[in-house]
């Protein structure tokens, strides 16, 4: 990643980048800027973050607060899940869910609705409470579930400020263990999706499209009630035994998380490891898609008959699941969904073909596309029941676009 560039190389900053240190710092930038943006850890694929003049809070006090009492945690915005959990784990709390990546900001993850899986799991968002903003014309907002604003400002995109802090809710430690099965038939998930994903706290199915089989369903189970027994043979797949990532073996020392041994859950519901490079190095682009649960299967064969397109683009597609919530631009608002994701290798133009086929394909299905990846319609309006809502809180907050950038025109219609 040079000075310039997201995480995956996918897409250059415009804009100079500021590191203030203080909140009066961000509130003098802000304040006299014309277009600015916060920049979290850059882990979006597409221009989301981008503007005039960039805000990364890298340098700002890394402020984790945990009140034991009120089981929430006030943190900085631009640390990475990795700090936040381990410190929360110290105090015997947790959070509800974490995504694949610990790297990722706090503020940069819940801005986007950034999601791990699990039937009954929200998505990252749905764990804040609480959010202090640094506002257009430089004044603080603090907003929580008093304000009937609330359910719109914490999905925001960046459109509403710059993010300093926020509240999250958390809930006593618990251990989990991740078991991997290899070769589980398509008909299986085709068949029962609920059964399937509802088989552990958190599943996540790895594979490819073509052929009779998934590659591999990984099963976090929560052990609240101590260790599970472990069958060997899970609906026609076969448990791995060896260290394995998302697309196969890997050595020992490897990034993936530990499998078939208990942990803590935050070493345990991320795929990849705080302490080493994530996913394919960076050499990638990401897409993803969101459909309501009850149209699984029809989502997933439709898009099986794209199997000889999108195999040969594909590092690795992952399945995972999201329940509803009530947050405005949530792509699980109010529906519970199966989140198609696709992890390809760096072929931009390919990538961009194929993006319109896979869109089409589920067209049928209102797809969310993620709002961090690649996608190549701008669904927005149509695919979320309160987006006009979203749009006047962004006008209201921010009169005059200090925070629109390019992204906000093409996608939300806000230029
Ligand atoms: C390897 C990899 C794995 C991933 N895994 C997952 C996954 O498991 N699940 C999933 O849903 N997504 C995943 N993502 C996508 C990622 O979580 C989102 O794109 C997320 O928004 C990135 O957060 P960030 O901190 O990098 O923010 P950036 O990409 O830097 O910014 C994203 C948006 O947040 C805003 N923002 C950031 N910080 C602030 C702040 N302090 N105040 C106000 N606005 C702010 C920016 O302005 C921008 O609009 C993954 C991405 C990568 C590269």
């Amino acid at each position: 990643m040079s000075a310039q560039t997201n995480w995956a190389g996918t897409h250059t900053y415009a804009g100079r980048i500021e590191t203030p240190r203080s909140i009066e710092e961000i509130q003098r930038i802000v304040g006299s800027a014309q277009r600015v943006r916060a920049l979290g850890t850059r882990h979006s694929f597409n221009d989301i973050a981008d503007s005039e003049l960039l805000v990364s809070l890298e340098d700002m006090p890394a402020d984790i607060e945990v009140d034991e009492d009120a089981s929430t945690a006030r943190v900085a915005a631009q640390l990475p899940f990795a700090l936040v959990a381990a410190a929360v784990d110290e105090r015997g709390l947790a959070l509800h869910n974490l995504g694949s990546l610990p790297h990722i900001s706090v503020g940069g993850a819940t801005a986007t609705a950034t999601h791990g899986s699990g039937l009954h799991n929200g998505n990252l968002s749905t764990a804040v409470v609480g959010l202090e903003f640094v506002t257009a014309d430089a004044g603080i907002l603090r907003i929580d579930r008093r304000d009937e604003r609330f359910a719109g400002a914490v999905v925001h995109l960046g459109a509403l400020g710059v993010v300093t802090h926020l509240t999250l809710g958390l809930e006593p430690r618990y251990d989990v263990r991740q078991d991997v099965y290899l070769g589980v038939p398509w008909e299986e998930v085709l068949g029962d999706p609920v059964g399937v994903f509802g088989a552990a706290y958190s599943v996540s199915v790895f594979t490819h499209w073509a052929g009779d089989r998934t590659d591999q369903v990984w099963l976090k189970a929560r052990l609240d009630d101590g260790d599970l027994p472990v069958a060997d043979v899970w609906r026609g797949g076969t448990r791995s035994v060896g260290p394995i990532g998302p697309v196969g073996p890997v050595d020992e020392d490897d990034n993936t998380t530990v499998q078939g041994v208990r942990g803590s859950w935050h070493a345990r519901l991320p795929h990849f490891r705080f302490d080493t490079q994530p996913s394919a190095q960076g050499d990638e682009i990401q897409t993803e898609y969101f459909v309501g649960l009850e149209d699984a299967a029809s989502a997933l064969s439709a898009l099986r008959e794209l199997a000889d397109r999108i195999d040969p683009l594909l590092i690795i597609t992952e399945l995972r699941t999201v329940a509803a919530d009530d947050l405005w631009l949530s792509t699980a608002y109010e529906r519970n969904s199966l989140a198609i994701h696709f992890t390809w290798h760096s072929r931009p133009a390919e990538v961009t073909a194929i993006l319109p086929e896979i869109e089409a394909a589920l067209a049928p299905f209102a797809p969310r596309p993620h709002w961090g990846k690649w996608f190549a319609e701008a669904h927005a309006n149509a695919r979320y029941p309160r987006f006009d809502d979203a749009v006047e809180l962004m006008t209201e907050l921010d009169p005059t676009g200090v925070f629109r950038n390019p992204y906000t025109e093409r996608v939300l219609g806000l230029g």
